[in-house]
């Protein structure tokens, strides 16, 4: 039998982080993957060149049940703690946009780092292993783990096996099974950051706006996002529809404004009355894509030049321009979200030590638990804070 003081189950971002503080202050730490390469994940991330942190990160780009829960674990690691640990191991990097922090090389460097800040700090990696089962006699007792081919016992156990997102490379929902063994609540799970689909009968509208790109907000649930959308296949993918799916709920409209800079009724009074009398389309074409300014025309039934434009259809087309509503008909799916909402409820853990108040010795870290980040870095900042809150503890 293997013995460990702390295992660490899941070798992603926050699982590394927890094993490094842990480690660091003299506690023996396995991490257990059931995946043979380490951070996939991270390897991934930001188009392969990985968003590690967004220097803005607060409280406020995180959607949980427990706003506040968070807010501990964040402050006591910052953006700023992890961009120290990126500036000692001489990764080079930019901020891209918003805040956000990429490498200039590959989100490999990131990995690299992280599982030498393992080694460093004693931690064992055991990779390959399908956990078979967890069990624990009691309360008092060390935990069991029986894998497909070992036991391994320890005192502190954490659950660091993320989401369900991109089941493609070894996402499973592991952890929140873990949880409901022990008695612990789960948040119901969706995927988010994956932008929407839409319904048959609005995409029959829509398809010809593939491919089309526009910097608009959306808007739902009084929420908003200013960036880019995309028209696709589907229905609607780009970082403001992204944002917008983390809090959206079926049944939900959403809201495009997709001339944010533009007053229409005041566009349109201006430009039909300097007498050019030019195609209503093609008045629209000078402020968003032509192919958009096309298909709005014909939703809203326009034909003609600027002259034969009623009142009521010019305020028709600005109402679409200011706030186009569409209903998604769902979010496009675990095979492209890039986190999954909701997890192991926050009510059931320490916002200190992320350890289960029910079960002492059992800490649930990352993405599993019920915090889930905006686009741009959030994330990550989440995994490393609750896995360096985590590892100070077990
Ligand atoms: C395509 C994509 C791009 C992204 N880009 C960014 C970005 O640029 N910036 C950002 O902040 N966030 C990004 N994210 C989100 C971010 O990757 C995650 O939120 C973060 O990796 C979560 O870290 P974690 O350690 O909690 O979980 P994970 O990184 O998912 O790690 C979980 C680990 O547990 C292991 N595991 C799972 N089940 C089991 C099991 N049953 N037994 C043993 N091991 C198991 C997995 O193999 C994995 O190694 C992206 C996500 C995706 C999908």
């Amino acid at each position: 039998m293997l013995k460990f003081d702390v295992v660490v189950i899941g070798a992603g971002g926050a699982g590394m982080m927890c094993a490094i503080h842990a480690g660091r202050r003299g506690r023996k730490v396995a991490l257990i993957d059931h995946a043979t390469v380490i951070g996939r994940k991270i390897l991934i991330s930001g188009g392969g060149r990985c968003n590690f942190t967004n220097i803005n990160a607060g409280p406020d780009n995180y959607v949980s049940n427990n706003p506040h829960f968070h807010k501990s674990a964040l402050s006591r690691y910052s953006p700023g703690d992890f961009i120290e640990m990126v500036e000692k191991h001489r990764i080079a990097y930019h901020e891209k946009k918003l805040g956000q922090l990429f490498c200039d090389g590959s989100a490999s460097q990131i990995v690299d780092m992280l599982m030498n800040e393992c080694d460093k700090a004693g931690a064992t990696f055991l990779k390959g292993r399908i956990v078979r089962e967890v069990k624990r006699e009691a309360e008092d007792s060390n935990f069991l783990i029986h894998t497909h081919n070992e036991t391994i016992t320890c005192e502190s156990l954490v659950i660091a096996t993320g989401g369900l997102s991109i089941p493609q490379i070894g996402a499973t929902g592991f952890g929140y099974q873990i949880a409901q063994q022990f008695g612990l609540k789960v948040v119901e799970t969706n995927p988010a950051l994956d932008g929407f689909n839409f319904s048959s009968a609005d995409l029959s509208k829509f398809k010809e706006l593939t491919g089309v790109s526009v910097d608009s907000v959306v808007s739902v649930n009084k929420v908003a996002f200013r960036e880019n959308i995309l028209f696709t296949h589907n229905g609607l993918s780009g970082p403001a529809s992204l944002q917008a799916s983390l809090y959206w709920k079926k049944g939900n409209p959403i809201s495009i404004n997709i001339a944010p800079d533009i007053d229409p009724i005041g566009y349109f009074n201006e430009r039909f009355a300097d007498g050019s009398n030019k195609e209503v389309k093609n008045i629209l074409a000078e402020i968003i894509p032509r192919r958009l300014a096309e298909i709005l025309c014909q939703m809203e039934n326009i034909k003609g030049n600027v002259s034969e434009l009623s009142e009521v259809k010019m305020r028709a087309l600005a109402a679409r321009l200011e706030n186009w509503q569409i209903t998604p008909q769902g979010t496009v799916g675990y095979k492209k979200a890039e986190v999954t909402r909701g997890g192991v409820d926050t009510n059931a853990l320490s916002s200190t030590t992320m350890e289960a108040k029910k079960v002492p010795g059992l800490y649930f870290i990352g993405e599993v638990v019920d915090v889930t980040g905006q686009l741009g870095g959030y994330n990550f900042q989440w995994a490393w804070a609750s896995g360096s809150a985590a590892g100070h503890a077990v």
